[in-house]
């Protein structure tokens, strides 16, 4: 195996300082592990970008709610070592909850307003402070030249543009496209809760979100649709809907007629034990053009 794996920060950063000195640029690839075709997905593409890519695998207790699945949630640090060893990642940062935050840690990173108090903001309080605190700390300890984040998590990708930004973090902040199953299913580890009948059912939100897409594309009024969207969705067999709401791409305002801007389709959705999420730009067509 050619991927050699780190637990702790003084380990990562020697390891960064070494390929620095060689003038090499670096990439940081955040996950929670439990890796799939997706998360491989950024890593091929942040090739592009730097010589280097190191993959950090924490699941971070401080962006799961009381009762969500933080206990449950999976955890295949050898499966996920072999996944990244055959898609050529040099290394991967595997740090204990102790050494991210240990005895007496006290900081928070808190990101205001539209960006986190609307969609997964709303119906997971605190979820985006949790966030922005370990990627804070991991793009600190690694120093990155460039970090990838998925459109899968659209809102996680604006909260992250935010708080770099605002916080002047030197590093390049790249969003990468949403990998999906044949079937449309977006991938995520959490796929694994699903049974195989809930399995079966869980391509209903690419689909309902595609149908809402182009209509709301060629200019229809939005309400019909998204009511039509919640029905089928619960039709499917999903116990209930934390959100289906069009927003804005870039300010995440909710669109309250029709699309007239790039827009995208959030949806957050309960089947089993699983919570999905999903969504889908709408660029509108300008239909007299
Ligand atoms: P997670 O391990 O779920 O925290 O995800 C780690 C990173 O992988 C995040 O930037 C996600 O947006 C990204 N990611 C997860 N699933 C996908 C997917 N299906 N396609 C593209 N990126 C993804």
């Amino acid at each position: 195996m050619t991927l050699k794996t780190v637990h702790s920060v003084a380990e990562l950063r020697a390891v960064v300082a070494g390929w620095r000195a060689r003038g090499l640029r670096v990439a940081l690839v955040p996950t929670m592990g439990a890796l799939h075709a997706g998360h491989i997905s950024l890593t091929d593409h942040v090739r592009n970008h730097a010589d280097r890519v190191i993959v950090s695998i924490f699941v971070n207790p401080t962006q799961f709610g009381p009762n969500e699945d933080f206990g449950a949630y999976p955890r295949t640090l050898p499966d996920d070592q072999k996944m990244l060893d055959a898609a050529g990642v040099e290394l991967c940062f595997a740090p204990s909850v102790e050494e991210m935050y240990p005895d007496g840690f006290a900081t928070r990173v808190s990101v205001d307003g539209s960006f986190t108090n609307v969609l997964c903001g709303a119906s997971r309080p605190g979820h985006f402070d949790g966030v922005a605190q370990i990627v804070t700390k991991l793009l600190l300890q690694a120093l990155p030249d460039c970090a990838i984040f998925g459109q899968k998590d659209y809102q996680q990708l604006m909260v992250i543009r935010r708080f770099t930004t605002d916080l002047n973090i030197p590093v390049e902040i790249i969003g990468a496209p949403i990998l999906r199953e044949d079937d449309g299913l977006a991938m995520s580890s959490r796929n694994r809760y699903l049974t195989p009948e809930e399995r079966a059912i869980a391509p209903t939100l690419d689909r309902v979100l595609g149908e809402i897409t182009k209509a709301a594309a060629r200019g229809a009024e939005i309400a019909p649709l998204l009511a039509k969207g919640r029905e089928d969705i619960l039709n499917a067999g999903f116990k209930s809907i934390d959100y289906l709401e069009i927003r804005d791409a870039d300010t995440l305002e909710r669109v309250e007629d029709r699309v007239r801007k790039s827009s995208r389709v959030f949806v957050a959705a309960h089947l089993g034990k699983a919570r999905l999420i999903d969504n889908h730009a709408i660029d509108p067509i300008n239909i007299t053009g």
